[in-house]
């Protein structure tokens, strides 16, 4: 049984750092909620381009229609920002579909840890988690981006000598306080987020271009997971994560 905490987490910074526009609010988009409206300034950091979510069966996948399609889950991405009160969403602009846990990813995401400074990280899991069985839970792109974080924030973040390229642009070492992994085959930490579900919801809207069509269904299958996550802690809704204390 995880534990449960007497007191609320709440950061003054936090930073989500996922593959795709919508991936961060499927994973923590209420307990983002739930930061915001008590003062947190949270950013959302898309490591790809966004440029591969179209149709399966697209016969144009060009340079022209990848263009197209980044622009607009950009757009819809930062719309799940402001609905999620947040400070707002940066993009690494990989290609889409092609991520690896290479260390320019790294040096990428120590840099902006080292801009942005945030207590807690909330990132993708690098490990597979078998059960439940949930297929985007084993997209490459989300696996490499879990390595690469957690490869950044120990201990290349905090540490000097790990790209000294940065110390050159100004960019001090920071010491991340707290990792929290989504989907993590060990789940160790629970957040009541019984007030963050409407902006989930609301957040997941946003992203009309991949979840549109099927969005109704969506919403009321995350208010029935949420609330039976929420059922094993004796409060309304809940989000799950593997807590990890970096201090
Ligand atoms: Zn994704």
């Amino acid at each position: 049984m995880p534990e449960q905490p007497h007191e609320p987490i709440v950061p003054q910074r936090a930073l989500v750092i996922v593959a795709h526009p919508d991936d961060a609010e499927l994973a923590c988009g209420a307990t983002v909620a739930t930061w915001t409206a008590s003062g947190a300034q949270v950013w959302t950091c898309i490591v790809t381009d966004a440029s591969g979510g179209g149709d399966d069966h697209a016969e144009d996948v060009g340079p022209a229609a990848r263009a197209a399609i980044s622009a607009m889950r950009k757009a819809e991405q930062r719309a799940a920002c402001d609905a999620l009160g947040q400070a707002g969403a940066l993009f690494l602009d990989y290609p889409d579909g092609r991520i690896e846990p290479t260390l320019e990813l790294r040096r990428d995401i120590v840099r902006v840890i080292r801009q942005l400074q945030p207590e807690i990280i909330i990132t993708q899991s690098p490990d597979r988690r078998w059960d439940p069985f949930f297929l985007f839970r084993h997209h490459p792109d989300h696996l490499a981006v879990g390595a690469a974080v957690m490869a950044a924030v120990y201990p290349a973040a905090r540490n000097s000598w790990d790209f000294p390229e940065l110390l050159d642009e100004g960019l001090k070492p920071h010491r991340v306080q707290e990792l929290w992994i989504s989907a993590a085959p060990v789940v160790n930490h629970w957040v009541d987020v019984t007030a963050g579900v409407d902006a989930k919801i609301a957040a997941l809207r946003a992203h009309h271009s991949q979840l549109g069509p099927r969005m109704d269904e969506l919403a009321t299958n995350i208010r029935r997971w949420l609330a039976e996550n929420g059922a094993r802690y004796g409060v309304g809704a809940a989000e799950e994560f593997h807590r990890a204390d970096l201090r």
